[in-house]
């Protein structure tokens, strides 16, 4: 456990919380109560924070067997893309403790659109993340940066308009980091 990087998640989730963040992705739902439970569940302890190896290409994960985020390194989460990218993580948390019953890549899709939600939060100034990082952005972010634009607002609640958040997963199969992943696959979200 590194208690540094516990607290980083902790104090994240307490100021994601603050922005009120809820928009439907479907079959997922981000919302506070659902990252409240997070915050619950890493300050009881039943959800780890490590420093451990990680694969190529990746600097930040949640392992849903052993209900345990990982990071590259102790420093990890002080820019403002490595805040985004522990939020990411954030949603497979959420979706864990939910039991949430998705396709891996539509999990992954709802959690690249919370990550770049909460990134132009950070950035603030009405920017994009598009325009603040420009071609320093992963195709799947520049995508899920330009569908926190196009959000809809239908029967009381914002969601993804779902031909971007369709190609959006098109998207992430198409990326190194997911070649391991298949339309088909489903992540254990067996709680914690
Ligand atoms: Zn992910």
């Amino acid at each position: 456990m590194s208690e540094v990087l516990r607290q980083k998640v902790l104090d994240l989730l307490s100021e994601a919380l603050t922005f009120q963040l809820n928009f439907v992705a479907p079959p997922i739902h981000v919302r506070g109560d659902g990252l409240f439970r997070v915050w619950a569940a890493v300050t009881a302890r039943k959800i780890g924070v490590r420093v451990g190896p990680l694969p190529p290409d990746t600097a930040a994960l949640y392992d849903k067997v052993r209900n345990e985020f990982v990071f590259l390194s102790s420093s990890f989460g002080n820019t403002y893309g490595e805040k985004a990218a522990i939020f990411h993580e954030c949603v497979h948390a959420m979706a864990d403790i939910e039991h949430t019953v998705a396709r891996a890549v539509a999990e992954e899709a709802a959690a690249y659109v919370a990550e770049l939600m909460y990134f132009r939060k950070l950035i603030s100034g009405g920017r994009s993340a598009r325009d603040a990082y420009g071609p320093g952005l992963e195709p799947p972010q520049a995508k899920a940066d330009e569908i926190a634009e196009r959000m809809l607002y239908v029967d009381g609640v914002w969601a993804v308009p779902v031909p971007d958040f369709l190609e959006l997963q098109d998207i992430i199969l198409r990326h190194r980091t997911y070649a391991h992943l298949t339309r088909a696959d489903f992540y254990p979200n067996r709680g914690v």
